[in-house]
C-alpha cells in the first residue's frame, strides 16, 4: 500500500514513528510526497517541517538519525507508522521521545539496550562490564548458577526470593545473548517459528 498525499489538502500526511525494538512512540511529524521518496531511498526519516518550510531530515544537525526499518501505512492509506532505530534521543530536549518518560514503559528489549551499552563503553564500576569481561565461558557458568538457584527457590513458598532468582536468570541470560553476539530480537525469531507450526 502507499500513502494517498492527496487526502490532505496541503498535501502533508501524519507519520508516527515508533522505535522498533522497545516499541516506544518516538515522535510524530508530517512528510510530504517528495520527504517520503527521500525517506525511503535514504532510510533515514525525513520529514516536512511546517516552521522550517523545507524538508528536514531528523539527526540533520543532532546526528540522532531515524534508521528506517520498516514502513506501514494505514487502513485507508492517510496515516504512515515508521519503525525505525534511533541513533539517539529523538527529542529535541534530549529525551528518548517526544512524549517524555511516562510513555518510557520498561521492557526487556529496554534493558538489552543498557547491557549493549554496558558491553559497548565498558567502565568500572558496572557489574555488566566486569561480565563482559570475563568472557563467555564464566557469563555461562552464571547463567547455570541463577538456574540451580530458581530451582532451589521453586521448592520454596518464598515470593520474594523467587522472583528475585527469576530476575537474575533473565538477566544474566540476556548477557549471555550479548555474549554470544546475538539479541533477543533472535531468539524470538525462532520462537515465533515454532509459534507458526
Ligand atoms: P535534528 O534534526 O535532531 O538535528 O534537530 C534539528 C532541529 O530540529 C532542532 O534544533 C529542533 O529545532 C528541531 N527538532 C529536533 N528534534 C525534534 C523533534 N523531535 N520534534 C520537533 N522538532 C525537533
Ligand atoms: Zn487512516
Ligand atoms: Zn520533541
Ligand atoms: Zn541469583
Amino acid at each position: 500500500m502507499a500513502p494517498d498525499f492527496s487526502k490532505y489538502t496541503d498535501g502533508l500526511m501524519p507519520v508516527i514513528i515508533q522505535d522498533v525494538l522497545t516499541l516506544e512512540v518516538l515522535m510524530l511529524g508530517f512528510m510530504n510526497e517528495e520527504a517520503f521518496a527521500k525517506t525511503q531511498a535514504e532510510g533515514k526519516v525525513t520529514f516536512f517541517s511546517r516552521s522550517k518550510q523545507r524538508l528536514w531530515t531528523k539527526g540533520e544537525t543532532s546526528n540522532n538519525f531515524l534508521l528506517v526499518k520498516e514502513i506501514l501505512v494505514d487502513c485507508d492509506n492517510d496515516t504512515v507508522l515508521i519503525k525505525a532505530e534511533p541513533q539517539g534521543p529523538t527529542c529535541h530536549t534530549g529525551d528518548i521521545s517526544c512524549f517524555g518518560e511516562a510513555n518510557d514503559q520498561f521492557s526487556l528489549q529496554q534493558l538489552e539496550k543498557v547491557i549493549i551499552d554496558r558491553k559497548n563503553n565498558p567502565s568500572e564500576k558496572s557489574y555488566t562490564a566486569s561480565l563482559f569481561a570475563k568472557g563467555i565461558n564464566k557469563i555461562a557458568q552464571k547463567v547455570g548458577e541463577e538456574a540451580v538457584e530458581i530451582v532451589i527457590e521453586s521448592k520454596d513458598d518464598n515470593k520474594e526470593l523467587f522472583l528475585g532468582e527469576a530476575a537474575d536468570l533473565m538477566f544474566h541470560y540476556l548477557v549471555l545473548l550479548q555474549a554470544k553476539g546475538f539479541s533477543l530480537a533472535d531468539v524470538l525469531q525462532v520462537l515465533e517459528t515454532r509459534h507458526k507450526k
